[in-house]
């Protein structure tokens, strides 16, 4: 579904992605697992088109995206949840949503989308009306992605969506992913917490210092000893 291939990416004159490749198969989740700094948040933003890779190129169902502008992307089927969540702080819940839907005018299937995420998030139902910005951190990352999904993606980049959240919220914001993924949204997921990332993930690629260095079934990883001694805790 997604190829990327051979990308090289710069901020000014640091090479911060180094002959990347990797692939995204339709229905999986695939986890990108690295130290702080190793190029994860890069690779998102360069599939969504936030980034231009230098050289390479990155293909998603068979068309060329690469160097393609953020919103071309958007309605070719991929949304992508930056770090941090970025609600619009000044706005309510609902409209939130409804700008994640800018860019549809199936007013049919907006609706129904709505229903939908507030089935996956009847927290974000509850607080429709409230203002975003007044939201905890949990609720923001669930509006986050509520607002991504209502650009119905076939593909949705996650970045880091349990950071600074409780153990228990975290396990809910990976239940949630699971049923997003079982419902037939392909998922790519960066994550600090190597451990959840790959209870979750079909695959996952490690990447350290802008290079891909390890890729392989979840349950491969899981039990190589490398990836134990680095990411894992040792486990
Ligand atoms: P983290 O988990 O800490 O977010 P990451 O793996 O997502 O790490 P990136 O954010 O992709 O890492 O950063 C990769 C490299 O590019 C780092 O060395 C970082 O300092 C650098 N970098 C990221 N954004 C910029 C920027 N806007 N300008 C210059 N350098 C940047």
């Amino acid at each position: 579904m997604l190829k990327v291939q051979g990308i090289d990416v710069f901020y000014g004159n640091i090479h911060a992605l180094k002959e990347v490749s990797l692939n995204v198969n339709q229905g999986e989740i695939v986890t990108l697992i690295g130290a702080n700094g190793a190029g994860k948040s890069t690779l998102l933003k360069t599939v969504s088109g936030l980034l231009k890779p230098k050289k390479g190129t990155i293909t998603f169902e068979s068309v060329s995206i690469d160097g393609k502008q953020a919103q071309w992307i958007v309605k070719k089927g991929i949304s992508h949840v930056p770090e941090g969540r970025r609600v619009f702080a000044n706005m309510s819940v609902e409209e939130n949503l409804e700008l994640g839907a800018y860019l549809r005018n199936d007013k049919k299937g907006i609706k129904e989308d709505y229903e939908k995420v507030y089935e996956l998030f009847p927290r974000l139902h509850e607080r429709r009306k409230q203002q975003s910005g007044t939201l905890s951190g949990g609720e923001q990352q669930m509006l986050a992605m509520g607002r991504a999904l209502m650009a119905r993606p076939k593909l949705l980049l996650l970045d880091e969506p349990s950071m600074g959240l409780a153990p228990l919220l975290v396990k809910t914001i990976f239940d949630i992913i699971k049923e997003i993924n079982s419902t037939g949204t392909t998922i790519m997921l960066v994550e600090q917490n190597a451990n959840m990332a790959l209870s979750i993930a079909h695959r996952a690629y490690v990447i350290e210092t802008g290079r891909v260095v390890l890729s392989g079934t979840a349950e491969e990883l899981r039990s190589s000893d490398q990836i134990k001694m680095a990411y894992l805790g040792g486990h």
